[in-house]
């Protein structure tokens, strides 16, 4: 039923991995679904704003990026799919915003999403994850 599914990863956070895990693996198993993970490098506009140079970040942007796609394809293997299942993506901006973006881009019909780090319990839904929920155009699947 599901041809394209996205699991949004937090590469800092791996017990929040660790929990999405069997989801993703029983959604993917059932359907003939393309699987897309996204880690989202949060931008830093704190550092543009302090009017930090260019050359100084751009190196850094690049090193960062592909720290992030190391790490993102690493926990990739714990879901233990089969390689042509799997698309990995790895872009920087506002989680939120380019999470539900991808999701239109490849036209996801899920998104499996974890609620948000448990050791903040204060909150029931992270801000990532609220403003998913309440904006994706697909059907979201919060795991806690
Ligand atoms: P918290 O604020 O407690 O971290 P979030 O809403 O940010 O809660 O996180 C919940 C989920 O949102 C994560 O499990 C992950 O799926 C997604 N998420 C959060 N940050 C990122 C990120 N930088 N890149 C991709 N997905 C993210």
């Amino acid at each position: 039923m599901y041809k394209s599914i996205l699991v949004p990863i937090d590469v800092s956070e791996d017990e929040l991995t660790r929990q999405v895990i069997p989801f993703v693996q029983a959604h993917a198993v059932i359907n003939i679904s393309k699987v897309h993970f996204l880690t989202v490098i949060p931008s830093f506009p704190y550092y543009s704003t302090l009017g930090l140079a260019y050359s100084v970040e751009m190196p850094e942007q690049r090193e960062l990026q592909l720290k992030a796609e190391e790490k993102l394809n690493d926990i990739v293997k714990l879901f233990k799919l089969p390689e042509l299942k799997v698309q990995v993506h790895v872009v920087s901006g506002s989680p939120k915003d380019q999470i539900l973006r991808l999701a239109e881009t490849i036209e996801a019909d899920l998104i499996i999403i974890a609620s948000h780090r448990p050791d903040i319990s204060t909150y029931l839904l992270g801000s990532n994850a609220a403003a998913v929920v309440r904006h994706a155009k697909c059907p979201v699947l919060v795991v806690r």
